[in-house]
């Protein structure tokens, strides 16, 4: 039989005439991929990571384990040591059990993946983390995103009602949230939980700076998880999340979790880092009194008005943001520009909390901006 060929090269192809716009899933084809901006050279201040390196003898345990690494063999499928460091500095309830992702977007997928039955709802607030949003399209599920009141606390009334009409599967709540940087009103989460038919979320990936958690309520609700992440804590190279839940919930997840999706090498890394939480709570310190200075300088600008943060980000708005936005990369600052993504983030940037050094580039770069708009 004559092979037809196909439209995008003149190699032979199968007798049907394939294209990704014939067989790939319309609400896949209509996504946008996650966009990560070049960034080398620049000071980047755009993807919350921990600006400051190991001490320089915990990098030479490191180099050491590496070394000595069985990379050969598949990792350890149960991730027993790592899960055993996770547990001393997590103060999980008893009877609580860890699930571990490649990053906690892994995590999120694996969760939808789950409960992804024909018409199940996932439901998140907006503006939030947009993977809720993207997973929600991976999976086939409608998602549904509560607006937020305009000092983007919970609207509990329109999240409520939003619960009752669409009997989520599925929701998530990031606790402090990104991009706002604020933590939600903890009474209303809890009556969210109360009210949900399915299992809510409490995304703690900003733990480390935040002065709450839901970790100890895990015991009191049924239908809740807890799910943190290593990457704002200094790992983010290494993808490494976690859920903490009841086994009832976890036992079902790992059947969908690959094997081996955590590494040797950052199983074994990530447990070595684990050993001295405390030098990366100290460095989260660090950010957070940078947070503090850096806000505080945000607030001294016209036209500026900058967030709360409970997070190490700063969300803030300025007139002709992406102007400005612009403005920081031609001077070698990268953040995030939030404006045109979300109504309610009109005008927004996202600056996320560097070095004392990166964030006065940050700001000398931002008045300079600002100054060359206005004249
Ligand atoms: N949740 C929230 C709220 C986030 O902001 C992020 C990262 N930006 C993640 C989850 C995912 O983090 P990771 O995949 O690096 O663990």
């Amino acid at each position: 039989m004559q092979a037809i060929v196909s439209p995008f090269n003149s190699m032979p192809s199968s007798r049907y005439i394939v294209t990704p716009e014939s067989l790939i899933r319309q609400e896949i084809l209509a996504l946008n991929a996650y966009h990560v901006p070049p960034a080398i050279g620049m000071v980047k201040l755009d993807a919350m990571e921990n600006p400051y390196l190991l001490p320089p003898q915990l990098r030479c345990e490191i180099a050491q384990l590496v070394a000595e690494a069985e990379i050969n063999r598949y990792p350890d499928a149960g991730a027993h040591h790592l899960k055993a460091e996770i547990r001393k500095i997590t103060s999980l309830p008893a009877g609580m059990e860890i699930l571990l992702g490649n990053g906690s977007d892994e995590i999120i997928q694996l969760l939808a993946l789950a409960v992804a039955k024909p018409e199940a709802v996932l439901l998140s607030v907006e503006p939030s983390f947009v993977m809720y949003k993207m997973i929600a399209a991976f999976v086939g599920m409608k998602y549904v995103g509560v607006p937020l009141a305009e000092d983007f606390s919970l609207d509990l009334q329109a999240t409520l009602n939003a619960i009752k009409l669409e009997n989520p599967a599925l929701v998530f709540l990031a606790y402090p949230n990104n991009p706002t940087g604020n933590l939600f009103d903890a009474d209303a989460i809890k009556q969210i939980i109360e009210a949900t038919p399915g299992l809510v979320v409490v995304d703690e990936a900003y733990y480390a700076f935040a002065s709450d958690s839901f970790i100890p309520y895990l015991s009191d609700y049924k239908n809740l998880l807890v799910m943190r992440t290593f990457s704002k804590l200094g790992m983010a190279g290494l993808r490494m999340g976690f859920l903490a839940g009841a086994k009832a919930w976890l036992e079902q997840l790992e059947k969908l979790r690959l094997p081996y999706n955590v590494g040797v090498l950052p199983q074994l890394v990530a447990a070595q880092l684990l050993e001295y939480h405390d030098v990366l709570l100290d460095q989260a310190e660090s950010i957070k009194q940078e947070r503090t200075k850096l806000l505080a300088k945000l607030k001294t600008h016209d036209g500026v008005r900058a967030y709360p943060s409970e997070a190490n980000f700063i969300l803030f708005s300025v007139k002709k943001a992406t102007l400005v936005f612009e403005g920081l990369k031609q001077r070698g600052v990268l953040i995030k520009n939030l404006n045109g993504g979300h109504p309610m983030l009109k005008d927004c940037l996202r600056v996320t909390v560097g070095t004392a050094n990166e964030n006065q580039k940050f700001i000398t770069a931002l008045q300079e901006t600002i100054i060359q708009l206005a004249s």
